[in-house]
């Protein structure tokens, strides 16, 4: 697959679930490595000149689909990448699965470093002017171009089908992905908070764009904590019953909790009600692992 494929626009198909009908943006077939909407969040540094940088700089979790990304970018750009994580567990260390073993495989340079959360308040002015710096996540004002792209192919989309409504909804992290969307859409967004509470997801939300009037709609458990990265049997019976119902293979970190608030939804909604698949799946590989070893015990 070609590098500029992703400024193709993603396919769009019709899949039941429970009784419903939905749209499913394909946004995980944009590209192979730089799938989902890390695809939409990294076009931005895509389209840079990128002549006088000579290194790229990041930093997060060890399973990040983020760091593939930017791994694969990185060695197509011949950029060297340093990626700081918290010590890796020694199993991780001994079997670099997932990922991380993707990124390394690209050739990413993995440090180690017990207080890589220094990095949270960096900025790129903190760096040399040959290193790109980016934020966790691609949580990032370069962030919006890529998206404000997703919503054009939505709106052209709707255009097509003739539909006047439709409710939009994605799972979020670092919620850039779903604010940016929700600037430059006309239809109302609907996500759903995986790494923070919704308290954390609007913080963030108003860090990318000040203005509360173009902030999504936040659907979270009304009591339930779930810890993002935790094992949850009900998220694997969900993403099962998506996989035999739909034949789409979701993502095991952000799709389910996602689906299950959207599953009870679904009735209220008159409207038609897209969902984006935001890529990842090769994430999975690990995450089905360790669902696998936690049925067992
Ligand atoms: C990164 C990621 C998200 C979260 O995107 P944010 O823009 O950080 O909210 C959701 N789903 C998948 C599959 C991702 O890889």
């Amino acid at each position: 697959m070609e590098f500029y494929d992703i400024f193709k626009s993603s396919p769009v198909q019709k899949i039941q679930f429970r009784g419903h009908e939905l749209f499913l943006k394909r946004d995980d077939l944009l590209h192979a490595d730089f799938g989902g909407n890390k695809a939409r969040k990294f076009f931005g540094f895509f389209l840079k000149d990128l002549s006088k940088y000579r290194k790229l700089v990041s930093y997060g979790g060890n399973q990040s689909n983020a760091m593939v990304s930017l791994a694969a970018f990185a060695r197509q750009h011949n950029l060297i990448f340093e990626y700081f994580t918290k010590p890796l567990p020694i199993f991780l260390k001994i079997n670099p699965v997932g990922n991380l073993s993707r990124a390394l495989h690209f050739g990413m340079q993995l440090i180690e470093n017990e207080d890589y959360t220094e990095f949270v308040s960096k900025t790129q002015d903190d760096f040399p002017i040959d290193t790109i710096f980016v934020k966790q996540g691609g949580a990032m004002p370069e962030a919006e171009v890529g998206v404000k792209l997703l919503a054009t192919e939505i709106h052209a989309f709707a255009v097509e089908n003739a539909l006047t409504e439709l409710a939009v909804v994605l799972p979020s992290g670092t919620g850039a992905t779903a604010v940016f969307l929700q600037k430059h859409l006309k239809f109302k967004v609907f996500t759903v908070p995986n790494v923070g509470d919704s308290e954390y997801l609007k913080k963030q939300f108003t860090e990318l764009v000040s203005n509360p009037d173009l902030h999504p709609q936040i659907w979270d458990f009304p009591n339930k904590k779930h810890q993002f990265g935790a094992l949850y049997p009900e998220y694997y019976e969900i993403w099962q019953e998506l996989l035999i119902d739909t034949k789409v293979e979701f993502e095991l970190l952000y799709d389910p909790k996602t689906w299950l608030i959207l599953s009870e939804k679904l009735a209220d909604f008159s409207c038609p009600v897209m969902y984006i698949h935001s890529g990842g799946i090769d994430g999975n590989i690990s995450m089905i692992k360790r669902y696998e070893r936690f049925a067992t015990l």
